[in-house]
């Protein structure tokens, strides 16, 4: 079984965030991290390979310090790690994001068969949701999306994975190979120990850029980018606000307050 599991490098959202001019997200700040979602991604491939024996790939596509977020899949078990680096990958929209993966994931095949593709259900900056079904798009592949739990079944070659849905469970099934994308409720991630961090460091990224996947770079970053930021301004503070200090009544007077506002 080989699972590539996709993991996106962010900017921490617990700090100031901020915009370029060109109305992208400032990624020069220095303080990136594995986006959190990408996490439940990674427990999920590496629990899978543990049960059925095989490898775990993860793929990043991101400026240099992206290699952190392979780094830190690495430490949480995954085998090997890949990094698709170029200067021209500047300013990829969801569109060549995608793009780029596939090529990237179609190179990892040739050291031998992928079974499965994982992904994150969003990146926490981008927001867009749509680039593990742009991917599958690109690699021919069955998906399902926003899975809460994953089983595979080796035997019969398919992967099963229940979402939940506002009104209903869903239980749906793909054959193998195929891509699915997992939520925060697939799994709980799993905090490294010291000696997996240890073992980490000492594993190599591998990185690609553009010319090894055959991808021109006219198809991606700015030049390939089929979607623009016209704007992108910060959302003024809410005003109006009504800050209740609890005096041992608090409950009281937020029953009140939304009683008032015909809230309740
Ligand atoms: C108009 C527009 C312009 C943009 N310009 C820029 C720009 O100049 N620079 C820039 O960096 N971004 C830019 N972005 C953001 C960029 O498009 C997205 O970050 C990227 O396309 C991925 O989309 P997302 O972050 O919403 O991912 P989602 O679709 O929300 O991601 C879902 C999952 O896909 C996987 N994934 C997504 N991206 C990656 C990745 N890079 N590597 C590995 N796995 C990944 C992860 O598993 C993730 O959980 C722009 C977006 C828009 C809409």
């Amino acid at each position: 079984m080989r699972i590539v599991v996709c993991v996106k490098h962010v900017p921490d959202l617990q700090s100031d965030r901020r915009f370029t001019d060109e109305g992208r997200v400032d990624r020069d700040q220095g303080d990136g991290t594995l986006n959190e979602l990408d996490e439940n991604a990674v427990e999920a491939a590496v629990t899978l390979a543990e049960q059925h024996g095989g490898e775990v790939v993860a793929l990043t596509m991101g400026p240099a310090d992206a290699e952190d977020a392979v780094r830190r899949a690495l430490q949480m078990g995954a085998d090997d790690a890949v990094h698709v680096v170029d200067d021209a990958l500047a300013g990829s929209d969801a569109f060549g994001t995608a793009l780029t993966l596939a090529a990237a994931v179609r190179r990892i095949g040739e050291a031998g068969p992928v079974d499965l593709v994982v992904t994150g259900m969003a990146a926490l900056d981008g927001l867009m949701s749509v680039v593990p079904t742009l991917l599958a798009g690109h690699l021919g592949l069955a998906q399902a999306t926003l899975a809460a739990e994953v089983t595979l079944d080796p035997a019969a070659a398919t992967v099963r994975v229940r979402r939940e849905l506002d009104h209903a469970s869903e239980v749906v099934e793909a054959p193998l190979p195929a891509l699915v994308s997992v939520t925060d409720q697939a799994n709980q991630p799993r905090y490294p120990n010291f000696k997996a961090i240890m073992a980490a460091r000492k594993k190599a990224v591998t990185a690609w850029t553009l010319a090894d996947l055959g991808l021109d770079p006219a198809e991606v970053g700015d030049a390939g980018a089929r979607t623009r930021v016209l704007e992108a301004t910060p959302r003024p503070p809410r005003e109006n606000r009504v800050l209740v200090t609890d005096e041992g009544d608090a409950g009281l007077r937020l029953a009140a307050f939304l009683a008032e506002n015909r809230l309740v």
